[in-house]
This record gives C-alpha cells, structure tokens and sequence, in this order.
C-alpha cells in the first residue's frame, strides 16, 4: 500500500476554543484526490486551514510526509511541499499572470512554467495581463496554476467552483486529476459540485456538523445517491 503523504488522526479543529471539526480521520496517498463534502458550515474550510498550519489544532495529530503540521511555523509545512489555494484565490489584482507564476516558485523555474502553462492553455495568451482583469475561471486557472509551479507534494484546494459556471468547474477539476497522477501530487478538494468532484475524486468524506458521517470510494458514494444526499443535508448516513 502507497503511504499516505497527508494524514489526519482524530483530528479537532475550531476556533477560541469551540470544536468544529471533531475526530476527523483521513489519509491521503501520492497521486491521489480526496474530496471533502458537506453542507455550509460543516467544517471543510476549517480543516484545510488545520492541515495548512494556519489555524491551531484542539486535538488530534496532522502530518505532511510523516512531519507533524506546526501552526507555529507554517512556513515549513509550505516548504515541506504543501500548497493551499485558498477559496478567495489568494491572487493579487496588480500582479500579471506572468509576475504570479515566478513569484510562486522559490527561484525562478521557466521549464517548470512551461510544463504547468501546456496544463491550462487558456492561460498562454494572458501572460502579460494583470489578475484584476482576468475572468473568475482565468484567475481560478492561475491560482492552482501557481500552486502547481512551486512543485508541491500536497495540494489543496478550498472550493474551487465558487462563482465559476460548471463548464469551467468541468475543464479544471480533470486536468487537477491528471496532473495529480501524473506527478504524484496527493490532492485534498473541497467542492461544491458534488457529482463533478466526485467524477474526478478516488475517495470522498461527507462532513456534516464537523463530523464524517460517510466516507468511501467516490464511484461508491456516486452509486448510492440516497445515501450521499442524506449524509450532505441531514447528516444521518454512516459509512459503510
Ligand atoms: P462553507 O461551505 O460555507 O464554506 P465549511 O464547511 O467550509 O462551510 P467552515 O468555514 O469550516 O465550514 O466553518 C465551520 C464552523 O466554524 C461554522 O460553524 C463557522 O461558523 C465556524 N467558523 C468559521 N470560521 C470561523 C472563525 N473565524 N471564527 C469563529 N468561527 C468560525
């Protein structure tokens, strides 16, 4: 069995105190995608933020490649390999798309661009243009794109379909996968589109209320509607 790159043991995350992730376990595999699924507020963005080191943890253990997750030093969870793209893109207006990617890796890296641009070619023409001008898809492109130059180990990614039509949603969630597989990159998704998620995810955990109340593989959970749609708005399924 692959080790898994990125692990969650009974983790609880939350804010001044107050749990809103609770005992959640989850293990992520080079050249994976997990999805985290869940109605508003059930704690998706919370634990990503955990496993970025950006937020403190309440309980639990967090590793990137065996380290443990220090939200005293974020920094070395970053230069350990992990990359968040946060769901407000973390993109800066007066940056070009060309400025963005060599700002994103730690020297400069033209071949690695290259690599990453062929992957979204909507990109290719825009590099001279500034991210404020540029459409919600286009930016969304960049930011992962961006995440992608700095070669990461993990990548995670906080809905990326915020705002963007499901056209786009369908043109950047296969070439995460592909390129996931491809580079070995172990991928944590956050995602509102459930079945397009699905569609590109290996494995999914439904939160609700900060707890898993269905996890499986995604073609499992794809194949039981009844149940997924119970667990995402009532929460009352429990894994198989
Ligand atoms: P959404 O899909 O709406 O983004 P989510 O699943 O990502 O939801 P979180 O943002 O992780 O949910 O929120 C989980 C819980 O933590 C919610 O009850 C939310 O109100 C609370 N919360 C989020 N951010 C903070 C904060 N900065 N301070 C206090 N509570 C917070």
């Amino acid at each position: 069995m692959t080790e898994a790159v990125l692990v969650a043991d009974r983790l609880v995350a939350g804010y001044h105190g107050i749990p809103a992730v609770q005992g959640l376990d989850l293990a992520v595999a080079a050249g994976e995608v997990l999805t985290l699924l869940g109605p508003n507020g059930a704690g998706k963005t919370t634990t990503l933020l955990t496993l970025a080191g950006l937020l403190p943890r309440m309980g639990g253990r967090a590793t990137i490649l065996g380290t443990p997750v220090d939200h005293r030093r974020p920094y070395r969870t970053a230069r350990r390999g992990m990359r968040l793209v946060p769901d407000d893109r973390g993109l800066f207006a007066p940056l070009t798309v060309a400025e963005h990617l060599r700002l994103a890796a730690a020297r400069p890296d033209p071949e690695r661009e290259k690599s990453v641009l062929a992957r979204f070619p909507a990109l290719e023409g825009l590099r001279g243009r500034k991210v404020g001008l540029l459409s919600g898809g286009e930016q969304q492109m960049l930011a992962i794109a961006a995440a992608l130059v700095a070669r990461p180990k993990v990548l995670m990614v906080d809905e990326m379909s915020l705002g963007l039509a499901p056209m786009v949603v369908r043109n950047i969630l296969p070439a995460i996968r592909e390129i996931a597989r491809a580079e070995g990159i172990a991928v944590l998704l956050v995602e509102q589109h459930v079945e397009l998620a699905l569609a590109v995810s290996d494995r999914a955990i439904v939160l609700n209320h900060g707890r898993v109340v269905l996890s499986g593989a995604a073609g499992q959970l794809l194949a039981d509607r009844a149940k997924l749609t119970a667990a995402y708005f009532d929460g009352t399924a429990t894994s198989p």
